[in-house]
């Protein structure tokens, strides 16, 4: 098992696709930086360090190691004057100099400094050490300098601007992209494994190669055989004459690590495991796993698998099949990354029958390092793509996943099909919004929030993939549907309507125009019935008619084979209509019993209309997304920063639990959440003063560790009118609960006003997960509910209130005074603000918050804090 590290130990990706280690420097290790220093005065490029932290909470020191050696050191001194100021150093030793190494150190050091308070890194720089400079100035952040006898003083403002972000997402692409290369274009390439009988995976693999024409130099290594399927056999990886690029692992499990090692001896760039018995076995396998992993990583190489089926480029250029797949499927502009291998097969065959074609296919398996993570930063570049498909069982990094998607979605369509999807995620929480918020729930909101298509199966993740293989975005929710039978055009509408779609009445020229050009029983209202009659003539005039009309954004056309018209004409002149209008999207379903018509290809053509409306309704959903320029999460100047800190910590220190009303107080007046006003009474004196002073009516309720449920142990008496109201309440109180009240609440009584829930949980792989839900008490009941993740931004916020099926009852339900919508988005960009301040916070129930027609208030509040639990020992991987 590899050694347990902080947190921040991560291997990164080069610009060159290899991979480097990135760990804090060991106490005993200062050798090392002498080390370093002599290689900067021998010509190693660096930036001065005259001030080298050696107390731990001064600075931080980085080392960057690869093969076990330690190539590159990087590290700040904060300022003993100005504690927001660091000095920062970097020496670099010449062999990894010019691939990335100093920006990915600046990156991983300005993230720990800014935890630190530190927001500035000066560093001096020598006017001969030309490569450092232009890597400070290619950073992304913000920077001045001035030069400073003989050397420059370059001051670095380390907030994550837009420019900064984009930069950092810019070469986080090219070292994916560069890793990912191995893969799928690797010059030469060794199946080890090669057995000689056909059917066993590794005779397969080879077989696959040789007969889908891979381009590239090929080799066998079998423990005996000279040659083998026709191809030259070594007995070792280390045997194969000149370089080699990738290896396709087949060998049994045991054998994994010493083909490994030769691999990494041979300088084998890419590998990929298809052996099973990792860590879908079980702890066992995981050990292994993470151990080959490590192995790997130290190497500086990537690893696809283990237990997959392989990867696959259909580029004319490759011609790589490097699965067991007994189909390969036609070249295309569809890529495909897959979890399950097994499924992978089927899949393939899938697409082979709806003609759809691919440009590269994945099967990640345990995706112990490569993940689609990389991939899509890889497909984002890949010419030949045009559709991202994910077939998704989990995550390792989601809020990684949720950046790289975000981007990559805005010029590519990202659609993933995620199983699990009734899984009960259950989890162990008391809150309401962690009942309420299920593992799906949260990989929805991840999804809607990047802008990732989720389909519920593969067969619509396929109709999703052939709209989009040929057909352009649809830039509105407007369907026009042409159809020579009445029944399937309402089947059509219907089908539409039930997914938000809208059947527009034509514009009165194309009206005119239809009525001029069908029969006259014809029905020219949307839809356009041209009935059984109607021929391809007909069908390519009225396809360019409804297309050239401005209030429609995309097309279905039906088509039922009637007795006099040929299917394949109609096709024809579909395929005419379109090609004289492209622009908007055209979906055909022709219901004939062979199913999906090759005529129309590449058209999508469907079997029934409600797949087909399916696929235009997602498509439609991402045409909306694509078209909402990107928003940064909202900011919430105002604020308590300290304040807060100071609530979660004194909880924490006392062993983290639940906070009582008094904290949960502070903590959302610190984050300017309105509570009504109220008071924590000890007494019945004290109830009635205050509420004499809070005014009347006022509520009156138990307080007491073992008082969870108020309004369920009658804890809860509302509507308090008078002094003697309140002393009566309190003596019953008193009376049925003494055994467990500790104190009173009394609370101005809100009245009038919406009651929602607002919630907040933590959850260990996604993040803050921010929580709406209508109906207060009654939430769960009506399980009404919108979730994201946090950091909200304002459109994330009216998007969850927009999302409920309640939303009416804040906009004037029956004649009551609508609410204040603009006060509960707030308060939801608020908690997400705390979320961002306090993860500690595991559990927030705010419920309910009375939405007043004026301002919102959080009437009952139940938080539970807890230190986050310690990261996975696990080696995480990033750009
Ligand atoms: P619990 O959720 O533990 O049962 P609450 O404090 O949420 O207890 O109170 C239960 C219900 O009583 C609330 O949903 C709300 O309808 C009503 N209520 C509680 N406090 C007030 C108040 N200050 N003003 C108006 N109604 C209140
Ligand atoms: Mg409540």
């Amino acid at each position: 098992m590899p050694r347990q590290l902080p947190p921040f130990q991560s291997d990164v990706v080069l610009r060159d696709g290899s991979t480097i280690h990135l760990r804090p420097l060991r106490p005993d290790e200062t050798s090392t930086l002498r080390f370093l220093r002599e290689q900067v005065a021998r010509g190693g490029s660096h930036a001065r360090w005259n001030d080298v932290p050696e107390d731990p909470t001064r600075g931080f020191i980085l080392v960057g190691e690869a093969s076990g050696d330690v190539h590159a050191v990087g590290g700040y001194a904060i300022d003993r004057a100005r504690p927001d100021r660091a000095e920062v150093g970097f020496a670099i030793a010449t062999p990894l100099q010019g691939r990335g190494v100093g920006t990915r150190m600046l990156e991983v050091l300005a993230k720990i400094a800014w935890q630190q308070q530190v927001r500035v890194f000066d560093a001096w720089v020598g006017s001969e050490s030309e490569p450092v400079m232009r890597m400070l100035l290619d950073s992304g952040f913000e920077i001045q300098r001035r030069m400073d006898g003989g050397t420059y003083h370059v001051t670095l403002s380390l907030a994550h601007t837009d420019a900064y972000l984009e930069r950092a997402a810019g070469r986080s692409e090219i070292a994916a992209t560069a890793s990912m290369k191995a893969f799928f274009e690797p010059g030469s390439v060794a199946v080890v494994g090669a057995s000689r009988e056909r059917g066993k995976i590794g005779a397969e693999v080879l077989h696959n190669l040789i007969d889908d024409g891979y381009t590239g130099r090929l080799f066998a290594v079998h423990p005996t055989a000279a040659i083998v399927d026709g191809i030259a056999a070594y007995p070792r990886v280390t045997d194969i004459p000149g370089d080699l690029d990738m290896a396709v692992i087949c060998v049994p499990a045991r054998l994994v690590s010493g083909v490994v090692d030769d691999c990494i001896a041979k300088g084998v760039k890419a590998l990929v495991v298809i052996t099973a018995g990792f860590a879908e076995t079980g702890a066992a396998g995981r050990a292994l796993e993470m151990e080959l992993l490590a192995r790997v990583r130290q190497a500086g190489i990537r690893m696809v698998g283990p237990n997959c089926m392989g990867v696959l480029n259909t580029d004319p250029a490759v011609r790589l099949n490097a699965t067991f797949s007994p189909v390969s499927p036609p070249a295309g502009s569809v890529a495909m990354s897959t979890q399950s291998g097994a499924l992978g097969l089927a899949i393939l065959d899938y697409a082979r029958g709806l003609n759809i074609g691919l440009s590269t296919f994945v099967s990640v398996g345990n995706k112990a390092d490569v993940s689609s993570n990389d991939l899509i930063q890889y497909w984002a570049n890949d010419a030949r793509t045009q559709v991202i498909l994910l077939y998704v069982e989990s995550f390792g990094n989601p809020r990684k996943f949720s950046q790289i998607a975000r981007r990559v979605g805005r010029r590519k369509p990202i659609v993933a099909v995620k199983s699990g999807r009734s899984a009960a995620g259950a989890r162990a929480a008391s809150s309401h919004t962690g009942a309420m918020a299920s593992r799906d729930a949260i990989v929805d909101a991840l999804f809607r929030q990047a802008g990732v298509i989720r389909t519920d199966t593969i067969e619509e993740l396929f109709d999703v993939a052939m709209l989009f293989s040929s057909q352009p975005v649809p830039t509105g929710r407007r369907v026009a549907i042409l159809t020579n039978a009445g029944g399937p055009g309402i089947l059509a509408a219907d089908a539409c309507e039930a997914r938000g779609l809208e059947l527009p009445p034509l514009s009165e020229a194309s009206v005119t125009a239809l009525r001029s050009m069908l029969a006259p029983e014809a029905s020219v209202a949307n839809p356009v019935d041209m009935i059984a009659s109607a021929s391809p003539d007909q069908y390519e005039r009225a396809l360019a008619t409804v297309l050239a009309d401005d209030r429609v954004d995309s097309v279905l056309v039906i088509f039922i084979p009637p007795l006099v018209t040929r299917a394949e004409d109609v096709a024809e002149a579909v395929k005419r209509a379109i090609a004289a209008r492209p622009g908007k999207p055209v979906l055909a379903i022709f219901m004939s019993a062979q199913g999906a018509s090759p005529l129309l290809a590449p058209i999508p053509c469907f079997r029934f209309p409600e797949a087909a409306a399916v696929a235009l309704a997602r498509a439609t959903t991402y045409g909306e997304w694509l078209a909402t320029p990107w928003e940064a999460p909202a900011e919430m100047p105002d604020v308590d920063r300290d304040a807060a800190r100071a609530v979660v910590d004194e909880v924490l220190e006392s062993g983290g639990g639940w906070l009582t009303p008094a904290q949960s107080r502070t903590l959302l007046s610190a984050v300017r959440i309105a509570m009504p006003d109220e008071a924590i009474v000890a007494t019945e004196d004290e109830a009635a003063a205050a509420a004499d002073r809070i005014g009347y009516p006022v509520v009156l309720k138990a307080v007491g560790e073992r008082i969870v449920h108020k309004t369920e142990l009658g804890a809860v008496i509302v509507n308090l009118e008078t002094a003697d109201d309140v002393r009566a309440a309190w003596r019953d109180l008193t009376s049925r609960l003494s055994s467990l009240m500790t104190g009173g609440l009394v609370q101005e009584f809100v009245t009038g006003g919406v009651e929602m829930l607002a919630g907040a949980v933590e959850d260990p792989t996604f993040g803050p997960v921010i929580a709406c839900a209508t109906g207060g008490t009654r939430a769960e009941l009506f399980a009404d509910s919108q979730f994201r993740l946090h950091p909200l931004t304002e459109r994330d916020a009216a998007a969850m209130i927009d999302g409920l099926r309640g939303a009416a009852l804040l906009r004037g339900f029956r004649g009551a005074p609508p609410a204040d919508e603009a006060a509960l988005r707030e308060s939801l960009l608020r908690l997400s603000a705390l979320m961002g301040l306090c993860p500690e916070i595991q559990e927030l129930d705010i419920n309910p918050l009375v939405v007043l027609s004026s301002g919102t208030r959080a009437v009952d509040t139940r938080i539970r804090v807890d230190r986050p639990h310690p990261p996975a020992p696990s080696r995480r991987v990033s750009y």
